[in-house]
């Protein structure tokens, strides 16, 4: 983005402009003016994307950005981490919610009009890491909601639904 490499260069200059001189002045206010068009430029481009998203899709499936962010005990173990996930799906669903922000907010309504959904699912179930051994595999997730490891070494099994 153009803004940004200008933003880069004005930042630049404010190192060289002593204190409270007219000129750092004037170079402040361009990277202010900057800054709000940045955000505009990255707004547009969430709402094109949320748009164009919701179209071509019934459902939307959203990951966990930060894992760290939900409650120990919402997340609950590698060995058993269906049940209680399941018991706190209204929480999760908050949480998960919460990382993806404005184009979280922007896909649910978009869905809601378009007579789609979105659903928030943690890592564990989305992902085809084994959470066990952290064997990769497209094979370990046969079924949506089920999680087998197709690794020989190891046995582990979950399931989500
Ligand atoms: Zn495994």
């Amino acid at each position: 983005m153009w803004e940004e490499s200008r933003k880069a260069f004005y930042q630049r200059q404010l190192k060289n402009r002593r204190k409270c001189s007219q000129n750092r002045k004037k170079v402040v206010r361009k990277i202010s003016k900057l800054d709000s068009r940045i955000a505009n430029v990255r707004k547009d481009a969430t709402q094109k994307f949320t748009t164009e998203y919701s179209k071509s899709h019934a459902v939307i499936v959203l990951g966990n950005l930060n894992i760290k962010s939900m409650p120990a005990s919402a997340a609950g173990t590698t060995e058993m981490p269906g049940k209680k996930v399941k018991q706190k799906s209204g929480l999760n669903r908050a949480i998960l919610r919460q990382g993806w922000g404005e184009l979280g907010r922007q896909l649910e309504y978009k869905q809601l009009w378009r007579g789609g959904s979105v659903e928030y699912q943690s890592e564990a179930y989305s992902s085809q890491d084994c959470p066990k051994c952290s064997h990769r595999s497209p094979l370990n997730r046969r079924a949506q909601d089920t999680f087998e490891c197709i690794s020989p070494d190891c046995d582990f099994k979950a399931n989500d639904g």
